[in-house]
Order: structure tokens, then C-alpha cells, then sequence
């Protein structure tokens, strides 16, 4: 029997064109929403009317159009604004994407904060943007990078963190939620114990705004991020939220136009927030199409979305966990819809190979986690990551696919 739902998957799958077309002849069934997800139209159509008719260089021009594109750009930064609730417009950096907005902060905060003997401390389920630019940080500070670890199910040894945490220790970098294991982390609890001493938290929010009410506010987390292309936006485009306290103090990361207020040979000076860090012509067609993502979910309601992932989510596990020889990593108690797995005797490469050519698209490899593989002695997993536009139905023809593939390859 399947689980009731309060979403109407057919109209919602209507408003996605990719979805409805056949790969190899067959149904394509798209599991791959960790990597990135499908674009609904009115996505679609607004970057496609603003490339047509409104495309003008931003905040830099008095004419007409450029006007224009200034107005809906700043319209989107509010967009996301209230979308994850922060206090101040100008708390919002419009960036390339998590990495990119990873990286701005390893650099402008490292720029200012760290010192050699500091250290910082992430998880051992971080995606490799949360785990690199912390190690190029360390190499270029002589700093040092400690790992919290994860136990069996897949979460995060909360008393392992309270004991990595020294007087050294600068900033905590943790992801909201595993794009492997599917685990949403005690963040509220994490940020609770790092402002006790006045560290600075930063999420990485790339596989948590797509599933879950995000207010940063409520968190009290210093820094978030996440990518547009995962949830339903364009790709190249990202946000970074930070405190303002810290904006105002961080230095710029990189240098050119609009970010600066004068300039001159001798002296230059620098814009104030937001555009201090948003320097050079910004995918400002790309930032209007993830406000107009953003808009898509809120009409469909967060809470929503949340819920039929979980029937998803339980869903899939109950039908997996069927299957013989497959494991599951990842069993945290609080998991959003992504299930990561492993088939005795078959290389989940040939298993996603097989499922390809039977029209469903899941990701196989370390999944931009290689210390998650290595905690589990593998050297890949298959991942079948579902949102709202995913059905029961949808999971059913994974099943079979993998039963099959089972027989092919034994
Ligand atoms: N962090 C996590 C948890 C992710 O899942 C991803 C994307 N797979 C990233 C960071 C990086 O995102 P992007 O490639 O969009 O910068």
C-alpha cells in the first residue's frame, strides 16, 4: 500500500518540462536531486523574458533598462532575505554557489581571524567544498583543522565535539544536512555549545534549504550557504548569509568593480554591505531566477514539501531494505529523502550503469564525500536523492530496476 498524499504530483510534475521525456525509450525517473534539481517553468520562463526584453548591466546605469534589472535584482536579494528570515537585506551575498560562498568566507574570515595554532572544526560527513578550502586555509595560516566524527547510524558524536573544542578554536563549519548519509545535524545544539564561548558557527545549507524551513534568525547561525540549483533555481547562483557584525569586519575577498566606493592610486575604499563582496557583473539574471524558485516553493508551502519527502523517505526505505544484500547508509533519526546504498558483490557503478539504461538517473561514486567512504571502507555508494516531484510509483520502478540489474549481474 502506498502512503495518501497532500500534493498533487501530477500537476506539481506538469511545471517541470524535464521530467516529461524518455531516455533509452524508457520513462525517465530523475533520483538525482542531490546533484542538482529540475527547473520549474516559471523559472524557465522568467530568465528566458529577462534575457529577451530586460537584460541591462545593473546598479551602474541611468538608463531605462538598466533601471529595471537593478530594481528586480534587489527585489530577489529581498526574496531570499525573507525567505530565510534574516534581519537585514544587507546580510545577503549573492554568490556562484555553496562552494563559492565557502570559499569567500575561508578567506575573507580566515584573512582576518585565523592565526597559526588556531583551529577550526568540521565534521568527517563534509561535502569536499566544506573540507578543501578549511585545509587551504590551514596550510596558508599554519593552522589546524580538527574532524568531528559520526557513529553507526550516521550522526554526528556530539560528545566528540564538545571535546575537539579548545581555546584555539576559531570557527565551526558544519554541514546542515549530509548530501551521503541524508542526516540532518543537531545544528540548533551545535550553535548552542559554540556560543557559549563565542565561537562562530557557519552551516552549509546546500542539501537543508531545499527540504526544510530555514530562518537564520531562530538558528542564530553566524554564517549559511547554499547553492540555487538545488533548490529548483539556476545554476551559478548561491548565497551567502552572515551576521552582519561579521560582514562589516571581514575584508573584501576579491577585488574590482562595485565593490569599491572610490579609487585611486594611493587610497581605496570600499562599498558597504551586501555589494563589499559581490565584486565584478553578478549573475544578476541568475539571482532573479532563484527568487522566482524560491517564490515556486512557498506557493507548494515548505511544510509541505517536507512531509511527502518523509513518506518518500520512509517509503523507499521500507522497499530497500527488501531488497537482498543492499545496505542503506545512513539511519540518523531526523533524515531527509536521500538514500545512500551499497549491493553486495555488485560495483555500484554496473548497478547505476544498468538502472541508466532502464531510464533511472541515480548518482554512483563518493559523492563529493570521500571520508564518508572511507568511514564505511568503500570507495563509492549509489544515491537515490527524491523531492516533491519524485512519487511512490516512481520508487517502485528503482526496485524493480535494481532486482534486475541483481539478476543480470550475479
Ligand atoms: N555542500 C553539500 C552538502 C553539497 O551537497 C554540495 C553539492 N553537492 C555542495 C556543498 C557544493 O555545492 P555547489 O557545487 O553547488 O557549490
Amino acid at each position: 500500500m502506498k502512503p495518501t498524499t497532500n500534493i498533487d504530483i501530477q500537476k506539481i510534475r506538469e511545471d517541470f518540462p524535464v521530467l516529461h521525456q524518455k531516455v533509452y525509450n524508457k520513462k525517465l525517473v530523475y533520483f538525482d536531486n542531490g546533484a542538482t534539481t529540475q527547473k520549474p517553468q516559471s523559472v524557465i520562463d522568467k530568465i528566458n523574458e529577462l534575457h529577451s526584453f530586460t537584460n541591462s548591466s545593473i546598479h551602474r546605469g541611468v538608463h531605462y533598462l538598466s533601471g529595471l534589472m537593478t530594481e528586480e535584482y534587489e527585489a530577489a536579494r529581498e526574496k531570499v532575505r525573507s525567505f530565510i528570515n534574516a534581519k537585514e537585506k544587507s546580510e545577503i551575498i549573492f554568490s556562484s554557489g555553496t562552494t563559492a560562498s565557502i570559499n569567500m568566507i575561508a578567506f575573507s574570515f580566515g584573512e582576518k581571524y585565523i592565526s597559526e595554532g588556531d583551529e577550526i572544526i568540521i565534521s568527517e560527513m563534509e561535502h569536499h567544498s566544506n573540507i578543501v578550502p578549511w585545509q587551504l586555509l590551514c596550510e596558508r595560516k599554519k593552522a589546524v583543522l580538527k574532524i568531528i566524527p559520526f557513529d553507526e547510524n550516521g550522526e554526528l558524536i556530539i560528545s566528540e565535539f564538545k571535546k575537539l573544542i579548545s581555546d584555539k578554536t576559531k570557527l565551526i563549519s558544519v554541514t546542515h544536512t549530509s548530501n551521503t548519509l541524508g542526516t540532518v545535524n543537531p545544528v540548533k545544539e551545535i550553535i548552542n555549545i559554540a556560543h557559549k564561548i563565542n565561537i562562530p558557527v557557519l552551516l552549509d545549507g546546500a542539501q537543508a534549504i531545499q527540504h526544510e524551513k530555514i530562518d537564520v534568525q531562530e538558528l542564530d547561525v553566524d554564517f549559511y550557504v547554499f547553492s540555487g540549483h538545488k533548490i529548483y533555481g539556476p545554476t551559478g547562483t548561491g548565497i551567502l548569509y552572515g551576521k552582519q557584525k561579521w560582514l562589516e569586519e571581514m575584508p573584501p575577498w576579491q577585488g574590482g568593480g562595485d565593490m569599491v566606493d572610490k579609487v585611486s592610486f594611493t587610497k581605496t575604499t570600499f562599498n558597504s554591505l551586501p555589494f563589499k563582496f559581490e565584486a565584478g557583473t553578478p549573475n544578476y539574471i541568475g539571482a532573479i531566477g532563484l527568487a522566482k524558485a524560491l517564490d515556486y516553493v512557498e506557493n507548494i508551502g515548505v511544510e509541505k514539501i517536507k512531509s511527502y519527502e518523509k513518506e518518500l523517505l520512509n517509503y523507499s526505505t521500507r522497499e530497500l531494505n527488501k531488497i537482498d544484500g543492499l545496505k542503506i547508509l545512513g539511519h540518523s533519526k531526523d533524515k531527509i529523502s536521500v538514500q545512500s546504498f551499497i549491493i553486495e558483490s555488485i560495483h555500484p557503478y554496473d548497478m547505476g550503469m544498468i538502472l541508466d539504461k532502464l531510464g533511472v538517473a541515480v548518482r554512483t561514486g563518493s559523492h563529493c564525500a570521500q571520508p564518508v567512504m572511507d568511514h564505511f571502507g568503500i570507495d563509492g555508494s549509489l544515491r537515490a536523492s527524491m523531492v516533491f516531484y519524485n512519487s511512490f510509483e516512481e520508487i517502485d520502478i528503482l526496485i524493480d530496476g535494481i532486482k534486475k540489474a541483481q539478476s543480470m549481474l550475479k
